[in-house]
């Protein structure tokens, strides 16, 4: 018998990864100086492998990017300090911070301004997070605090008079809902963006990934470990009932898992690109899956500018 793949939409690819890579591809053709990046543009390790052998050098921090070079910053944003830093430096940059993250920046810096204490909902650790953290002014008498669950709350001492919070753009919707109405009982006077700051293409794709599992045996999730969004929708799936994995290629799957599998669903997080998902369709074929589906889901039609430099 035949068996069955059935395709997530939206997956892969978002507004800000597209931008992201762009402006490292762009760079590479207009300018004869080397590309330098500070941390891998996106979380994908088959995008950073490509990059890589196009030429561009993946660096941790400014310090290792030599004068007389092309300099990028990743789509996950920076500090106030990193930019500070490029600044005193010889060489030209770019900024390839996805806008809806430099959103969450501006917030920080307009709570800041009014007097107001901040709570960074976020993973420590991850360098959006870092970034968002190190746009709070270093002169400001108000301080930032990162929660990372529902118990992180009852340990904090702020300023509940004058209190706001914003988030990490690629959390998980429901777990961020829950931590926000925590904080909503606790401080009722706290101030936060209209919804939260968890970005559309977040938000589409684990409206997507749900519908998937609900329509599937197994769910295969295409991205890289290191991808915030990408184990994201792999829990959700989880949380689903529907077992899940998450793999960067099609080679890294465990054959054994598909065992009395029937129905197969794939989804792809922002930073995994989509010929890798259809490298996996035909690897699915030898396994007898030969039909599929697509399901239905939000359009997304959002672009963001490139830097005018880069434009041709
Ligand atoms: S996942 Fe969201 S915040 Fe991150 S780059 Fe994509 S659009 Fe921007």
């Amino acid at each position: 018998m035949n068996k069955e793949i059935i395709l997530a939409n939206p997956r892969g690819f978002c507004a800000g990864v597209d931008r992201a890579i762009e402006i490292v591809e762009k760079s590479l053709e207009k300018f004869n100086e080397p590309v330098f990046v500070r941390h891998h543009v996106v979380h994908n390790k088959n995008v950073v492998e490509q990059l890589e052998s196009k030429g561009v050098t993946f660096v941790k921090e400014v310090h290792e990017i030599p004068d007389n070079s092309i300099a990028i910053f990743s789509a996950h944003g920076v500090s106030s300090e990193v930019e500070d830093s490029a600044k005193l430096r010889k060489f030209k940059y770019f900024d390839a911070t996805c806008p809806l993250v430099t959103k969450v920046h501006l917030e920080v810096q307009k709570h800041a301004k009014k007097g107001r204490d901040i709570i960074l909902i976020g993973h420590k650790g991850h360098p959006e997070v870092i970034g968002t953290l190190g746009r709070h002014p270093k002169d400001s008498l108000t301080n930032i605090f990162l929660v990372e669950t529902i118990n992180d709350i009852e340990q904090l001492e702020v300023n509940r008079d004058n209190l706001a919070y914003v988030t990490q753009t690629t959390l998980s919707v429901d777990e961020t809902k829950e931590i926000i109405a925590k904080l909503k009982s606790v401080y009722p006077n706290i101030i936060g963006p209209s919804a939260d700051d968890i970005c559309y293409a977040t938000q589409n794709r684990q409206d997507a990934v749900k519908q998937l599992a609900l329509e599937s045996d197994f769910v295969i999730v295409i991205g890289s470990k290191s991808s915030s969004n990408s184990n994201r929708l792999k829990e959700l799936a989880e949380n689903c009932g529907t077992r899940s994995c998450l793999i960067d290629n099609p080679e890294d799957l465990d054959i054994k898992l598909l065992d009395n599998v029937k129905r197969i669903g794939i989804t792809a997080g922002a930073s995994a690109p989509e010929y890798i998902v259809q490298d996996l369709i035909n690897f699915l074929k030898n396994l007898n899956f030969t039909s599929l589906r697509h399901i239905a889901g939000s359009k997304e039609d959002i672009t963001f500018k490139l830097p005018r430099e880069l434009i041709d």
